[in-house]
């Protein structure tokens, strides 16, 4: 049974989806680009024409199978990354309080015109300032557009991912390079880290072995001669925590 006050919630988030859509498009020309790319770990999406490119945050509402007829929210969707959902679980707090159950369930059938409904709601709650549907065979992924993100700040956030031979793309690490996968021998880390930890503009995950911190007092503290001894690498953010799981085993 559908809710009579859901339904008027929806159709007025569809209403002002559409018109804040219409602004979305003619602000950024977005089907003027050839090409179009998004990124689950950065958050990133980005439309570009060869050199000329633009950039937007965005977030993944949920994705509908026209195979099965479902929509699965993305919080319910263990293969999507956290960067681009983790908000989206405001939506589901919303469903809770407003006990609207399609906002509260994962997983239900449903048909193509209700996933964008449920897509202009994220919208709204999210603050979005657009929407993206790429368009695909089986299974459409709806993406509601947070900010606009200049080149620089793009290539920014870029630069803070690396490619990882296990894990695909992921956040870089710097870890000295006596760290490997076999032997324990200390983790010294730069602050506390845990998986999935939201970092500041200008941290990064970091950490040195038992030997490197006996330089590093010796020399006290980072010059020269203990950067040296530590001859840091670039390692991917999970590579860093099966490293930390193998020193501290603090899993
Ligand atoms: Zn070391
Ligand atoms: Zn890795």
């Amino acid at each position: 049974m559908k809710h009579p006050e859901y339904n008027e919630f929806a159709k007025f988030c569809l209403h002002e989806l559409i018109e804040l859509q219409d602004d979305f498009k003619s602000r950024y020309d977005i089907d003027g680009y050839e090409d179009w790319f998004y990124n689950q770990s950065n958050g990133l999406l980005t439309f570009s024409t060869e050199e000329d490119q633009i950039n937007f945050r965005y977030l993944l509402a949920g994705t509908f199978s026209k195979r099965s007829n479902t929509w699965k929210w993305s919080w319910d969707n263990e293969n999507i990354m956290p960067e681009v959902k983790k908000e989206v679980s405001s939506v589901k707090n919303f469903g809770y309080q407003s006990e609207f159950e399609k906002l509260t369930n994962g997983c239900f059938e449903s048909d193509e015109e209700e996933a964008w409904e449920l897509t202009a709601i994220t919208a709204r709650l999210t603050k979005g300032i657009g929407v993206y549907r790429p368009a695909s065979e089986d299974l459409l992924t709806f993406m509601v557009i947070q900010e606009f993100v200049d080149n620089e700040t793009a290539q920014a956030i870029k630069d803070k991912y690396v490619e990882c031979g296990a894990h695909e793309y992921r956040r870089r690490a710097f870890v000295c390079n006596h760290l490997n996968y076999r032997d324990k021998i200390g983790f010294e880390e730069s602050f506390e880290t845990y998986e999935n930890m939201q970092l500041e503009d200008d941290d990064d995950f970091q950490d040195w072995c038992n030997e490197c911190e006996k330089v590093r007092q010796k020399e006290d503290g980072w010059n020269d001669n203990s950067m040296a001894f530590a001859d840091i690498k670039v390692i991917c953010e999970q590579c860093y925590f099966d490293m930390k799981e193998l020193n501290l085993g603090y899993r």
